[in-house]
């Protein structure tokens, strides 16, 4: 299952925490890459830098035009899941989106806001998703969408490359420093 994050309305002043976290848990939970409709280049340097400690392919891409991407998305066969919590209850149409990503060259659009996002998303969205019909933030919108997406599995997913890897323990750290050669 492709997916790929599309965050909309980053203010580089106050919301740079908020998408870093937002592509780190996309790294973590199984998306592939995350684009950013704004020039932070700070949020791509730190995530490249987890990945490239971490392992796996995660990519960002800043400064893209979100206009642009989401028709040559779509364009391309690709479906569209805009998360607001005044879509559609994720419980109702998770199982209509699982279904669609089970088919040959499936790849999904995941877009998060930040600030009030353009009335055309909504319209060009296949789902418009809400983590519950409660306010809350696109971290935790993203992290349960992912998750009730992949049933869990992409909790035990292994990183490739990783130079850097714990070791679950129940007390206590552990973590194996595998340099690149
Ligand atoms: N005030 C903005 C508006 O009216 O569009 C939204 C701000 S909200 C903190 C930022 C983003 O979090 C939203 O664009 C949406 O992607 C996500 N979000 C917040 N609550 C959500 C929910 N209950 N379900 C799905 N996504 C949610």
């Amino acid at each position: 299952m492709e997916i790929v994050v599309l965050r909309l309305g980053h203010r580089p002043e106050r919301d740079q925490r908020v998408t870093t976290h937002v592509g780190l848990v996309g790294r973590a939970l199984g998306a592939k890459g995350m684009l950013l409709a704004a020039n932070d280049q700070g949020i791509e340097r730190s995530i490249t830098k987890v990945t490239k400690q971490w392992g796996g392919n995660f990519f960002v891409k800043t400064g893209v035009n979100w206009r642009a991407e989401l028709a040559s998305w779509r364009q391309s066969g690709g479906k569209v899941c805009h998360l607001t919590m005044y879509g559609e209850n994720i419980l109702e149409v998770i199982p209509e989106i699982r279904a669609e990503m089970k088919k040959e060259n499936a790849h999904l659009m995941v877009v998060v806001g930040a600030e009030k996002v353009p009335f055309e998303v909504f319209e060009a969205a296949d789902w418009n998703v809400a983590v519950s019909n409660q306010p809350h933030s696109e971290v935790a919108a993203l992290a349960l969408l992912l998750d009730h997406l992949h049933e869990g599995r992409e909790l035990k997913a292994v990183f490739e490359h990783a130079e850097l890897q714990i070791v679950p323990k129940k007390r206590g750290k552990e973590v194996i420093v595998t340099k690149r050669v």
